[in-house]
């Protein structure tokens, strides 16, 4: 069966050489762009991860709007799949219940940062099961999907089949225990497009971005392609197959449609046919496959056009380690965006992470940026030119001239230019660079010209005008220009310069010098970006950070209750927020803090061993403390751990079943005196990895033994294993 794929081509409309103004700017005439988030999948409500994507988006969306692009940027949420089924039970409320109340997180996060978000899909949408049903009768039709059964192993966690398991049937993605199912599936034919992606690949080189993820997806597709299952008979909450609804549709093959939902796809057709192909897919370098393999043969399978360009980017660490819910690290927008506003945390992402690569991220960094380059930098630029602008010209624009050198014109020419080139690559941090090269060239040209010097002199007068004009119309450039990235200070500023209207309207290829007019009348102004103590800020974001941390807990705690015993250990992880994965100071009461400090990784040993520096005595209420689930242990075996000399991996019966746990006491136990021993288990911590061996659990101890060695909490008394502690 013959697919015409529309292989992306060199976008025309990428050109930046594409005329500014060709005189019928109706909007049927205008190029569009058409850009798209990841779905975010509601097993994690929003943080710092989620809303880098977005901001990156948001920015791309208002710079091509600013080139006179048609545009539309849709995110959304998925919404199905097991674990969101089992996150709704443990909070016993309904899948539905459950989703809505995540779903609802972004949206609000997206309007308190002021992102332009035109479409917001959700998979639990009507409009989407249509589509993807229609997408997949698509390719039914054209022979690519056909019965047959799985067996092998499978891992709950990434909800995926695991081909090859490492040993011991692990999932070599999570390195959690598979399980071995065998269930009837439809299955796409994805084996029959190696060929077809290598060649769209090659054919076009821009497709995957950066260089390197492409390499990776190429030697993935160089290796063979199988088949792929797409459905699910052992999930209830998806979207029913056609024709056969014991069968649910694979998590994967529901979300990636969404792309094609926003936009109108077997529903309105003239959108569709005007938006489609996407232009740009960011995503997150961890679900590459996905979208650079499996999502364009899920298009040419149903005989769809391709998008244009897949970029992943990288990754934000928080002290050097990846974010992520099972380490606890997570970190929130709102504490920056409220302490020094949306401006300043858009700012610093963008400047930050070289787009593509992993960035770090730190409250110092953050409030060094704010206070050099938007304190001193643009906002001090703003204030002094406007102040003697009022002081000297009555708050008028001066009269410029052109017989006085002005280095700046050329200045501002030069770097416009470069900046342009650098947004349209998706080179952020570059583009900003740049743009701050016009302010230091402004502050110097200022700091020679010393206009307060020339305003002692009569006959400088005209001089004077010159000087100020320029500054301002070299300002007018820093604000179009970087207007994308901080929207909010650049529309007050402006303002400030007596320029109507909203600043977006502006066409970024249009910036020619002497846009200000003479004689006009300056805004109020005030500060946009006052600088901040360090210190004060620092701990603020920090307080803010931990309040939100406790809110969600406790909101977890409000609505999720625990299930019985035995699902504990999967059960975090399908949760919003581990529930006693307490950041460092706020456990601290409690035995359960220890591994909140765990975010340096894994040298802290499970004990709590790891001395934090000395907390605030916070109480904790008795609800807090019946999170915590201890329970008497039997061990069974213990052994040492390759390579670190505290640590013991400890079989322990808990009573429902044996856990391994791994404990930081092998400097004070030998393994062989273990076993019989009864120890006190923390049950129901995130499961976590140290030293690559994964433990489930927790082993209490006291940490100030001889030599400050650990000593097991243990009992006097027979009690049975499983017993819980109260
Ligand atoms: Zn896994």
């Amino acid at each position: 069966m013959e697919n015409r794929a529309h292989i992306p081509e060199k976008a025309r409309a990428d050109s930046p050489s594409q005329p500014a103004h060709h005189g019928r700017a109706e909007r049927g005439t205008r190029p569009k762009f058409y850009l798209t988030t990841p779905i975010y999948y509601v097993n994690a409500r929003p943080h710092l991860g989620h809303t880098y994507t977005t901001v990156v988006a948001d920015t791309i969306a208002r710079y091509k709007r600013m080139r006179g692009y048609d545009v539309v940027l849709l995110t959304g949420t998925d919404e199905h799949g097991q674990k969101v089924e089992r996150a709704a039970k443990v909070a016993r409320v309904t899948p539905q219940a459950y989703v809505d109340r995540i779903s609802g997180e972004y949206r609000r996060l997206w309007n308190e940062l002021g992102l332009q978000i035109d479409r917001f899909v959700r998979t639990t949408d009507d409009a989407h099961e249509h589509a993807v049903r229609r997408l997949l009768e698509q390719a039914r039709d054209n022979g690519y999907v056909y019965k047959g059964h799985y067996e092998g192993q499978y891992c709950v966690f990434d909800e995926m089949y695991v081909d090859e398991p490492l040993p011991g049937n692990l999932c070599p993605e999570c390195h959690r225990p598979t399980e071995l199912v065998r269930e009837e599936n439809y299955y796409f034919k994805l084996s029959v497009f190696q060929e077809r992606l290598i060649e769209l690949y090659e054919k076009h080189p821009d497709f995957i971005q950066p260089e390197a993820r492409r390499n990776e997806v190429m030697a993935f597709v160089r290796g063979g392609l199988r088949d792929l299952s797409v459905s699910r008979t052992s999930v209830k909450w998806g979207i029913p197959w056609p024709g056969d609804d014991r069968h649910v549709f694979y998590v994967w093959y529901d979300a990636l449609a969404s792309y094609m939902t926003g936009i109108g796809y077997g529903d309105d057709e003239l959108q569709w046919e005007h938006y489609w192909p996407a232009d740009l897919h960011l995503i997150g370098k961890e679900i590459l496959r996905f979208h650079a393999v499996y999502w364009p043969a899920f298009l040419l399978a149903a005989g769809e056009p391709l998008p244009k360009k897949i970029f992943a980017h990288g990754w934000w660490l928080f002290q050097e380690e990846k974010m992520s819910k099972s380490r606890g690290n997570m970190q929130h927008p709102q504490p920056a965006a409220r302490v020094l506003g949306i401006d300043a945390l858009r700012y610093f992402l963008l400047r930050d992470m070289v787009f593509g690569q992993d960035g770090n991220y730190t409250r110092d960094t953050l409030l060094t940026r704010y206070n050099s380059d938007l304190a001193n930098g643009l906002g001090n630029l703003a204030s002094r030119t406007l102040t003697m602008i009022e002081k000297y010209f009555g708050g008028e624009i001066p009269e410029r001239s052109s017989e006085i050198d002005n280095p700046l014109k050329s200045a501002c020419a030069a770097e416009s230019q470069i900046v342009l080139d650098a947004y349209e690559s998706y080179s952020f941090s570059a583009a900003l660079q740049h743009i701050w090269q016009i302010i230091s060239l402004v502050d110097n040209y200022l700091t020679n010209e010393k206009p307060w010097k020339l305003a002692e002199v009569p006959e400088e007068r005209k001089h004077l005008a010159s000087v100020l004009y320029n500054a301002a119309e070299a300002l007018r450039f820093v604000v179009v220009l970087a207007h994308p990235v901080i929207p909010q200070s650049t529309q007050t500023i402006w303002r400030q310069l007596g320029l109507p209207g909203a600043i977006e309207s502006q066409r970024l290829d249009a910036l020619a010098w002497g846009g200000l007019t003479s004689g006009t009348k300056i805004g109020e102004f005030a500060p946009v970006f006052p600088r901040v103590d360090h210190k004060e800020a620092f701990e603020r974001m920090e307080a803010m950070e931990q309040e939100m941390n406790q809110a969600a807990k406790a909101g977890s705690a409000a609505a999720e209750q625990k299930p019985p015993s035995a699902t504990q250990a999967s059960v975090p992880s399908a949760q919003g927020s581990g529930a006693v994965t307490a950041p460092p100071q706020t456990g601290a009461t409690s035995t359960a803090s220890a591994p909140g400090a765990g975010t340096s990784g894994a040298g802290t040993t499970p004990t709590g061993a790891t001395q934090a520096a000395p907390a605030s005595p916070v109480k904790i209420g008795i609800d807090d403390f019946t999170k915590v689930e201890m329970r008497v242990g039997v061990v069974q075996s213990a052994e040492k751990v390759a390579g670190a000399d505290k640590l013991l991996k400890v079989m322990v019966d808990i009573g429902t079943e044996v856990r391994q746990v791994v404990a930081g006491i092998a400097e004070a136990y030998k393994p062989e005196d273990l076993v019989g021993r009864r120890v006190v288990v923390v049950a129901n911590l995130n499961p976590r990895k140290l030293r690559g061996v994964e433990s489930n659990g927790m082993i209490l101890a006291a940490s100030g033994g001889a030599e400050g060695k650990p000593v097991l909490c243990t009992f006097a008394e027979d009690v049975p294993a499983g017993t819980r502690l109260k």
